[in-house]
């Protein structure tokens, strides 16, 4: 209940005189006397009768020294006692005034002890409230904890002092009613509130009376403080009288309910009611407080609301007699042990603190502990203790005053429960600071217009300053330009001025010099002046003439690249124009060569007597020649080499055929060519043996041109049919077959392609043709792809399809086309659209023989069916009938 700490140095309370003899004064000892002295002075409220008390004075953490205060109440005789007793003196002796009990021991001896009070048997209930309890609730007002307990045989009169309704009897009204009372008058209801436990301890365990299922409440200790509490009892917050009178009368009845179910009786269980006072300090109250400690440092905003806590406990004890051990009472030993258990301990505890014992047993019992701040603690504490009259109860009384006198040595130190609530500043300053942010964010917004504001207003000025500056500034150049221009012009007067009067000087006064300075300076800056103007004319025309220049150039560079194109055609031209030219060179030679081979020929015979006539004839021929060749270097040819073969002689320009110069040959042949498109001459070259000639040409040649030639010839010898006949003979078909075979010069296949042509329009050479692979060699050339090539090819087919269709109609040749077996089909049907109207004509000359025919010929590849009525439908038959000749014409 108390450490051993506080108490030293501490003023001793009570001091129990034993034995005062009765004739003795009793005087308190020095001691306690200024104790109790001190601490009535200090009662603000109480009566100067009360037990007294700490005032509300006291501050600070440590707290104050408070002894238990312990009165002694005597309960009046009752009925039973009056009779009973009649004969007998009352065990006690009460001395009021001198606060003294005398406890007889028999007749003659008695024991005096002194307490805080003795309240006799006429004491008033409001008497004993006033000395007894209203110190302890004045306390409890002013935030202590504060205790009123009644201990005493059972019978004498605790429930009577402490628990009485007075409900019939407002006089009768017990302690318990009568602080509520006080508590209640004193509170501010706005700011203060009260709340009320009702509890019962029997046999260890803590009943709630004011719910009774509520029936084994755990006490809890705040291992911090050391703060005894019961937060499972039900707390009802009392707002008046009647509801506190009720929550009593509800108690009282729980617990004799609960008494006779338990089989018990009140006298064994204690009851324990609890007053929590909660206070908020007010004004200068709470400043004072805090002055004095608390929260010092605290700013006035952020001060939080000061509260009391003051608990009021009052305990009516079970009876204080001891049970019979033996169990008359129905109870088992043990039983009797677990009732006795919480009032022995609080006996022991009492004991331990009055006599400063090192240990106090406060957790041997659950009343011990429940009273931890009652006994030793910070609460202040008053005691009744109650006893009868009776002498037969001498024992139980005196070991009840005894137990009195050693409450009165335990002294508390009281202590103001005061706190923060902590709570409420915390939900004021949300309130604040929701207020702050509100404030803050507007004076932000307004901040921004503001900024906004003066910037606007900073351009604006910024603009206006530079509009003025540019304004100024223009002033004053065109001020300076005027200015400068005047000076100039004044200058300029003064020199002119000075010249005039210089020149008249001059004039009249033959003074040599007279420089004025004035006139020098401004003609030196007029001459640099000038300078500068020329100079800057000068790099202006040299850039224009520059910039014209460049154009030139581009535009000559332009018409240079055409010059070049214009003279890359020209070189082209007379590149071909030479050509042309040694073409005609070479020819004019062989002519020439010719002409002196028969020169000779005639002057040998004329040597041999020959006539003068071929002289004269060959001299006319060379002159016609000449002159032909002058006039006309196209057509001037064939009439005078008709004349030179008439003249000449064929035998002599086929024997040139096989001339070791191989332009002499060319030439030869060239002219043999020539002659052979005559038809007047074919005969003659034959007979003369020229076609064997230009076959043995064909066959051992290797110039192109000669073989190209020659064929040329072979192609107009071939355009008779004699002739035709002669050349297949010689095996012509294949020499041409081999040719043209050989040949890639598109010219040379059309002299051979116009031969074979010709010989394929025979009708007795058919086979023999077909035979030597004529009709192969024809449509191999195809390959060369020249329009001239593919139209002598086509001719030859034609002219193939039309013997085949001939002697199929006269029914000398039977069965299929021999054209049509070579494979000439695909490609007459490939060009029988060809764009050269030539190749076109002779296909579809080709398609109407082959259709005359018969139509069991068509091998039908490549969709021939489909194009060969199509194309009959077109109606050629008119060309059926036209033969075709191939006649070459050699240019020399
Ligand atoms: P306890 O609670 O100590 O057992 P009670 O308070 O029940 O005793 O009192 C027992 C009886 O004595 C009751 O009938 C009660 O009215 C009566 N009594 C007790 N004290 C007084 C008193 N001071 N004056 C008159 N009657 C009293
Ligand atoms: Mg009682």
């Amino acid at each position: 209940m108390a450490s051993n700490g506080y108490r030293n140095g501490i003023l001793k309370g009570s001091v129990k005189v034993e034995k005062l003899s009765p004739s003795s004064n009793p005087k308190p000892s020095s001691i306690k006397s200024k104790t109790t002295s001190t601490q009535v002075s200090s009662v603000r409220r109480s009566s100067p009768a009360s037990l007294g008390g700490v005032g509300s004075g006291v501050k600070g953490d440590s707290g104050v020294p408070g002894r238990v205060r312990v009165a002694v109440r005597l309960r009046p005789r009752n009925a039973e006692e009056q009779v009973a007793d009649a004969d007998f003196a009352d065990c006690v002796e009460l001395q009021p005034e001198l606060k003294r009990l005398k406890l007889r021991k028999n007749n003659w001896d008695s024991d005096t002890y002194e307490f805080d009070e003795v309240l006799t048997e006429f004491a008033s209930q409001k008497r004993v409230y006033e000395v007894v309890a209203k110190p302890v609730v004045e306390s409890v007002l002013d935030g202590y904890n504060g205790t009123v307990m009644a201990y005493g045989q059972t019978g004498t009169g605790k429930t009577f002092t402490l628990g009485r309704l007075g409900e019939e009897d407002t006089a009768a009204r017990g302690i318990m009613v009568r602080s509520m009372e006080d508590i209640l008058a004193d509170i501010c209801p706005e700011t203060d509130s009260i709340s009320v436990s009702y509890l019962q301890l029997y046999m260890e365990t803590i009943q709630d009376l004011l719910d009774p299922t509520n029936d084994n409440i755990p006490i809890v200790e705040d291992p911090k403080t050391g703060d005894v509490s019961v937060p499972g009892a039900t707390l009802v917050e009392i707002r008046n009288q009647h509801s506190f009178v009720e929550l009593l009368r509800l108690g009282e009845a729980h617990r004799f309910a609960a008494n006779t179910k338990l089989n018990t009786e009140s006298s064994r269980s204690h009851a324990i009611l609890m007053v929590h006072v909660k206070r908020c300090v007010k004004g200068s109250e709470a400043a004072l407080s805090i002055e004095n400690g608390n929260g010092s440092h605290m700013s006035k905003n952020f001060r939080p609301p000061l509260v009391r806590k003051g608990k009021l406990v009052v305990v009516d004890l079970a009876g204080s007699e001891r049970i019979d051990k033996s169990g008359s009472e129905g109870h088992t030993l043990e039983e009797a042990k677990s009732i006795n258990l919480s009032l022995s301990a609080l006996g022991k505890c009492i004991n331990a603190l009055a006599e400063n014992s090192p240990h106090v047993p406060v957790r041997d019992s659950k009343l011990t502990r429940l009273l931890r701040d009652s006994f030793g603690g910070t609460a202040r504490t008053s005691l009744i203790v109650t006893i009868g009259p009776s002498p037969r109860h001498r024992g139980e009384t005196t070991s009840t005053i005894m137990f009195g006198q050693r409450a009165m040595k335990v002294e508390n130190m009281v202590k103001i429960k005061e706190e923060f609530d902590y709570k409420s500043l915390s939900r004021r300053l949300d309130i604040q600071l929701d207020k702050l942010i509100a404030e803050h964010e507007r004076q932000q917004k307004a901040f921004q217009d503001e900024l906004e504001r003066i910037t606007i207003e900073a351009q604006n000025h910024i603009s206006e300053v530079e509009r003025n500056y540019a304004e100024a500034l223009e002033n004053e150049q065109s001020r300076y330009q005027k200015d400068y221009k005047e000076s100039i012009k004044k200058l300029e007067e003064q020199w002119m001025l000075n010249q005039q009067k210089l020149n008249s000087d001059r004039a009249r006064v033959e003074v040599k010099q007279e420089p004025l300075d004035m006139g020098l300076a401004v003609a030196e800056l007029q001459k640099s002046l000038q300078n500068e103007i020329n100079l800057r004319k000068a790099a202006e025309e040299e850039v224009n003439s520059l910039k014209s220049q460049l154009v030139q150039w581009r535009r000559s560079e332009a018409v240079g690249n055409a010059e070049v194109l214009k003279l890359r055609k020209l070189l082209e031209d007379e590149e071909h124009q030479k050509e042309k030219l040694e073409e005609e060179i070479a020819g004019l030679r062989s002519q020439l060569l010719q002409l002196s081979f028969e020169a000779d020929e005639t002057r040998r015979s004329l040597d041999r007597g020959g006539s003068g006539k071929i002289l004269t004839g060959l001299d006319s021929l060379m002159s016609q020649v000449r002159n032909s060749q002058i006039k006309d270097s196209g057509n001037g040819q064939k009439a005078p080499i008709v004349n030179l073969f008439e003249q000449v002689g064929l035998q002599k320009i086929l024997s040139l055929l096989e001339s070791e110069d191989s332009d002499v040959r060319i030439h030869a042949v060239k002219v043999v060519a020539n002659l052979a498109a005559e038809e007047a001459n074919q005969e003659k070259i034959v007979q003369a043996g020229g076609l064997t000639s230009l076959l043995m040409l064909l066959k051992s040649s290797e110039d192109e041109m000669i073989r190209r030639v020659a064929a040329g010839a072979i192609a107009n010898l071939a355009m008779n049919e004699t002739n035709q006949e002669l050349i297949m003979d010689q095996g012509g078909i294949s020499l041409l077959s081999m040719t043209a075979a050989d040949a890639d010069d598109p010219q040379t296949l059309r002299m051979v392609a116009g031969a074979i042509a010709n010989l394929c329009g025979n009708d007795k050479l058919q086979i023999t043709l077909r035979g030597e692979g004529g009709i192969k060699a024809l449509l191999g050339m195809v390959r060369c792809g020249h329009p001239d090539v593919l139209a002598q090819v086509a001719r030859g087919i034609a002219n193939f399809a039309k013997c085949e269709s001939r002697a199929s109609s006269q029914g000398t040749k039977a069965g299929r086309s021999l054209l049509i077996d070579d494979g000439a089909l695909p490609w007459i049907v490939q060009n029988a659209n060809n764009e050269a109207s030539p190749i076109r004509r002779h296909i579809e000359l080709a398609l109407c023989h082959l259709a005359q025919h018969g139509h069991d010929q068509w091998g039908c590849p490549m969709g021939a069916g489909t194009h060969i009525p199509r194309l009959l439908a077109r109606g050629h038959k008119d060309s059926c009938k036209s033969d075709f000749n191939f006649k070459s014409h050699i240019p020399s």
